[in-house]
């Protein structure tokens, strides 16, 4: 196991096969096309859609940005994401947060098209997640253990802690991990007693938003980390919420930038051309 779990490689593969499944769309004359919702004016949001929409553009599919403003109606947005669902030519929709004071995002998600929920917003894709029926997983949770199969490390029979409980990762998160055969163990803010949870987990799952939370204190000896954090820091960069500390008892620590990220905007667009082969009929 490299010590630092690289999410480029995989991301590429993931790419290359979307480039690959675009191009069979040039001759029906058809684009997979997916669509993102933002009604913020979150200066690493904006960054971040960029970012995607630029994969996007690389590896075939187009990528429209609906800017809505950010002291929208939560009427407002259910109303793009409706026209969104019902237009043939969008086959992917995301609905990018922050959202304005007033709006829930698993209350809006609701009027998306599941076929067309890429991003496993919708709280029926969560819900078909659980009951182990095909839908779109969330992009980051799908990419976590999308990270660790590429690294070839084993999930069956091992302990994971997930930290963090959100919709959009660590609940949907524990499904994937519990389909795998792994003992998965939820931590958040009102764990009592966080260290003594992760130090009893082979992987430790840290997606709670938090600079630096997890430390070589909450490890045991040869654990496996992965960091899914993206905060923003005062120079304008990007960390995790891993400490640096971790490496003194990790076997391998996933970094940010450059772990989960890149492996979630990628499974974006393989989502939006698997759904656009399916409203096909390919
Ligand atoms: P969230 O704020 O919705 O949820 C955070 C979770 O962490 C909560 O369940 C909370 O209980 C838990 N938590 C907070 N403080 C804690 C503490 N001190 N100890 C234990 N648990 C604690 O956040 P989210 O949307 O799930 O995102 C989590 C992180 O992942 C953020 O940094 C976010 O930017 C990042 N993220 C990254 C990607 C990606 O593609 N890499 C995608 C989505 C989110």
């Amino acid at each position: 196991l490299p010590p630092i779990l690289d999410g480029r490689p995989r991301a590429a593969e993931i790419r290359a096969e979307v480039a690959a499944l675009s191009a069979e769309f040039d001759a029906a004359g058809v684009r997979p096309r997916l669509a993102v919702v933002v009604a913020t004016e979150d200066e690493s949001t904006a960054w971040y859609v960029r970012s995607l929409a630029r994969a996007a553009e690389k590896s075939g599919p187009a990528c429209d940005i609906v800017r809505l403003p950010a002291d929208s109606l939560p009427e407002r947005i259910g109303e793009a994401l409706e026209r969104l669902s019902a237009d043939p030519a969008v086959h992917g929709i995301i609905l990018q947060t922050p959202l304005p004071e007033g709006s829930v995002a698993a209350e809006l998600a609701a009027a998306l098209d599941p076929d067309k929920d890429v991003d496993g917003a919708n709280p029926l894709s969560l819900g078909r997640l659980a009951a182990k029926l095909p839908a779109f997983a969330p992009a980051t949770a799908e990419a976590v253990v999308q990270l660790l199969d590429f690294h070839r490390v084993p999930l069956s029979g091992r302990t994971v802690a997930v930290v963090g409980r959100s919709t959009v990762v660590g609940k949907p998160l524990a499904h994937l991990l519990l389909d795998r055969d792994a003992t998965v163990t939820v931590a958040h803010s009102r764990t009592a007693d966080l260290a003594a949870v992760t130090r009893q987990a082979d992987i430790v799952v840290a997606a709670a938003g938090r600079i630096g939370l997890v430390t070589a204190e909450h490890l045991r000896q040869g654990a496996v980390v992965v960091d899914v954090g993206t905060n923003p820091t005062p120079e304008g960069g990007l960390a995790g919420d891993v400490d640096a500390s971790a490496a003194e008892r990790a076997a391998a620590v996933s970094p940010v930038p450059g772990g989960v990220g890149p492996i979630t905007t990628a499974l974006l667009l393989r989502h939006t051309v698997l759904a656009a082969r399916r409203a096909a009929g390919m």
